[in-house]
């Protein structure tokens, strides 16, 4: 899910290169000011092509900041590809994103100009309903996310593959000093989705056994937040190669390879919980197996096919299937703060995962 990290403004991305524009008539460049990239995808092949934007100007309770890093997401990926059906294009991603603050309005009371600060996946929600009370924005029926959905005023929001963003300070996060601009960025995203819901699910606890199932950023990330709970933690993948990334890479305990059936069975009943951060099609069932009873299996991937399991496979051991999104603002500056704490995050690198898939 995350990975690459490109140093920004790099308007010129391009991760499918092609040298002939696409001719499509509905897209059109908006006026100039902000630069980024936009996507788009004719005749079902996407390209990057720069995008010239304005954002709004800085209201009263905004925060505008420059944008030095941002994550590249697996969503960005699904997005641009239009795998869930409602991108409209020109689109830019990016929902990762660490900068520096340039403007402040004159309401603005957590920030100052040439504060480091974050901005994850929402740029905005109703903040009265039950959800917003509870600092659980993410789940607000009235979300605004940071790209590609109408904002309250109409436009349609831009992510951080650009050089500034704008944003009301409530969804700002305030960078930790010792915490990188860099690496840090994909915590953002992939970093308060484990974060969360290992918290919210109870898999926080040391000693917790944890599974972990993916490849690529998000897997990444949920075996270093399991760790640094002090859960033990089992990683499944099914590449036998990537156990040495796993085990010494990760410092995962376990490694599962989860084509090997007797692997399999042997883990069966053992984990507490599993974060699954597969993004394609796989079978869960065999998840499901390896939980204890009252195990829960948490989806934080997003695979485009409906799931097919068994009712058995619940109902013997009352397991849960559950899905976790990102986390709340108030949680994810917890989350920058406990990264801050813990060296591992201070020193680690990120890669792009690809497309590997459980
Ligand atoms: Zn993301
Ligand atoms: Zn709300």
């Amino acid at each position: 899910m995350v990975g690459l990290l490109i140093p920004t403004p790099k308007p010129h991305f391009n991760p499918h290169p092609s040298s002939t524009p696409p001719q499509n008539d509905h897209l059109t460049r908006i006026r100039a000011s902000d630069q980024g990239i936009w996507l788009c995808r004719p005749q079902h092949v996407w390209n990057t092509f720069p995008l010239t934007f304005s954002r709004r100007a800085t209201g009263e309770k905004d925060v505008r900041f420059r944008v030095l890093y941002c994550g590249i997401c697996h969503s960005d990926l699904h997005f641009v590809k239009n795998d869930w059906r409602f991108t409209s294009y020109p689109a830019t991603p990016g929902h990762e994103i660490v900068g520096e603050v340039t403007e402040a309005g004159s309401k603005v009371e957590k920030f100052k100009i040439g504060d480091k600060v974050g901005v994850g996946c929402l740029v905005g929600s109703c903040r009265s309903c039950q959800s917003c009370a509870s600092d659980y924005e993410q789940y607000c029926l009235k979300p605004v996310f940071t790209y590609g959905v109408p904002n309250f005023n109409g436009t349609q929001t831009y992510g951080g593959y650009s050089d500034h963003m704008v944003s009301d300070e409530h969804f700002v996060l305030r960078w930790p000093e010792n915490l990188p601009l860099d690496s840090g960025a994909p915590l953002l995203c992939a970093g308060i989705t484990t974060y969360s819901s290992l918290r919210y699910f109870g898999l926080d606890k040391p000693g917790t056994k944890v599974g972990v199932v993916g490849l690529g950023g998000l897997r990444h990330v949920a075996v270093k937040m399991a760790k640094a709970f002090g859960a033990e933690v089992t990683v499944f993948s099914t590449t036998s190669a990537k156990e040495q990334d796993a085990i010494d890479g990760l410092k995962a305990d376990h490694f599962i390879n989860s084509k090997d059936q007797h692997q399999m069975e042997a883990a069966r009943g053992t984990l507490d919980g599993i974060i699954d951060t597969v993004s394609g099609d796989h079978p869960i069932a065999p998840l499901l197996n390896a939980l204890t009873p009252h195990g829960k299996l948490v989806l934080v991937g997003a695979p485009e096919s409906p799931l097919e399991v068994a009712a058995f496979y619940l109902i013997m051991g009352r397991k849960t299937i559950a899905g976790s999104n990102i986390g709340g603002i108030k949680e994810t500056q917890e989350m920058l703060n406990f990264a801050a704490d813990h060296a591992q995050w201070r020193t680690q690198k990120f890669f792009h995962g690809g497309t590997e898939y459980f």
